[in-house]
C-alpha cells in the first residue's frame, strides 16, 4: 500500500528546541494525515481540518480553540483539496480511520460524507453519546457529524478479544480494509484514544507506521533512554488528558516499541512538524500523482502535495 504524509491543517508555530546537539528551528504545528491508497479505494488516517472549518471558522471549531491554537484555515490544506492535488475525487475516499474525535482531527469528516468512519466505541460514546463533557469543554464538535457519518465503532477491552501487535493488544482489523491497517488503543488523552497503524510498501520499502494521534505530541518524548517534551506541547498534552496513568503508560509503551522494534515501525504523533517532514522525505510519488501534475512543474509538485506545511505552499502555488 502506498501512503502519503498531508499535512491537514497548519496552527500556531511552535518555539525553538534543542534535542541532544540538534537545535529545532521554530515550526508551525501540523495536523499530520494519511491518505493510504489500497487497491479498494482510499483510505484516510485522521482529517484535520475541513472545508466548514476554514469557511465558517469560530463557528465549527469553537472560540476558545481557535484562540488557543490560531489555525491557519487555508482551504489548499484540507485534506480533500490534497486528496484532488493527488488526481482523485472526493469518492475515491471510501474509509477514514479516527485516532479520535477531538475538534482538529474530526473537522474533515463532512468533505467525504460517503466514506464509512472507523473508530472505537468508546471513543464515539465520548464525543456523540447522551453523557456530554462538563459545560464550557470543546474538544467535541458536533457540527463535524451533523450530516451523520457511517460509524463502525470498536470495542477496545481484552475481554472482546482483538489481536496483538508488536506487544500491544486489543488491536482490531478493520471492517473492509485490507489487514495491513490497524486500530491500536492508546487511550489516555481521549476515553477511547487510539493509534492507527498502517503497512507502507510504497517506494520498495515494507514498513509498518503507527500514527499515534495525540498519545504524545513531540518525538522528543519516544527517545527510549532519555525522553524529552517539548515545553509548549507538554503544557497541551496535560490539561488535555482525561487519564493521567492511563497516558503515561501508553508512552512508556510506546517508547518500548521504539526501543524493540524501531527499525519495522515508525511511530509519530499528530501535530509534531519535524516528524512531518522526516517521513515525507520518504514518500514517492504514485502514477496518479505524476499524472495529475504532469503539466506543471512535477518535481516541486510532487513533493508538495505528500509532503506538509512548507512544501504544500509549493504546490498550492503550482495550482
Ligand atoms: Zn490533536
Amino acid at each position: 500500500m502506498h501512503v502519503h504524509h498531508l499535512n491537514c491543517g497548519s496552527m500556531r508555530e511552535l518555539g525553538a528546541v534543542t534535542l541532544g546537539d540538534r537545535e529545532l528551528e521554530p515550526r508551525p504545528a501540523v495536523n499530520h494525515c494519511l491518505l493510504v491508497e489500497t487497491d479498494d479505494g482510499l483510505v484516510l488516517v485522521d482529517t484535520g481540518f475541513g472545508m466548514n472549518d476554514v469557511r465558517l471558522g469560530e463557528a465549527t471549531l469553537g472560540r476558545s480553540f481557535v484562540e488557543m491554537v490560531a489555525p491557519r484555515l487555508d482551504p489548499e490544506e484540507t485534506a480533500v483539496r490534497q486528496v484532488e492535488r493527488l488526481g482523485f475525487t472526493r469518492a475515491d475516499v471510501r474509509h477514514i480511520v479516527l485516532t479520535h474525535l477531538d475538534v482538529d482531527h474530526a473537522g474533515g469528516l463532512a468533505d467525504f460524507p460517503r466514506a464509512r468512519v472507523h473508530v472505537h466505541e468508546e471513543e464515539l460514546r465520548a464525543a456523540t453519546g447522551s453523557n456530554p463533557l462538563p459545560p464550557g469543554t470543546e474538544r467535541y464538535r458536533s457540527a463535524h457529524w451533523a450530516h451523520g457519518p457511517a460509524w463502525v465503532g470498536y470495542p477496545a477491552s481484552r475481554a472482546a478479544g482483538g489481536e496483538t501487535w508488536f506487544g500491544f493488544d486489543a488491536v482490531r482489523p478493520l471492517d473492509g480494509l485490507p489487514p495491513d491497517i490497524l486500530l491500536v488503543p492508546l487511550g489516555g488523552h481521549t476515553r477511547g484514544h487510539s493509534g492507527v497503524a498502517v503497512r507502507d510498501s510504497g517506494g520498495g520499502r515494507e514498513k509498518w507506521l503507527l500514527h499515534a494521534g495525540d498519545a504524545y505530541y513531540f518525538h522528543g518524548e519516544m527517545d527510549p533512554d532519555e525522553p524529552v517534551g517539548h515545553p509548549e506541547l507538554d503544557a497541551v498534552q496535560d490539561s488535555a488528558e482525561v487519564d493521567h496513568a492511563l497516558r503515561l503508560g501508553n508512552q512508556a509503551r510506546l517508547r518500548e516499541l521504539v526501543r524493540l522494534h524501531g527499525d519495522e515501525v515508525s511511530v509519530f504523533s499528530a501535530h509534531d512538524p519535524w516528524d512531518l517532514d522526516r517521513l515525507s522525505a520518504t514518500t514517492a510519488p504514485t502514477a496518479a500523482t505524476a499524472i495529475s501534475t504532469s503539466t506543471a512543474a512535477p518535481a516541486a509538485t510532487e513533493a508538495g502535495a505528500g509532503a506538509g506545511a512548507g512544501a504544500g505552499a509549493g504546490a498550492t502555488a503550482d495550482r
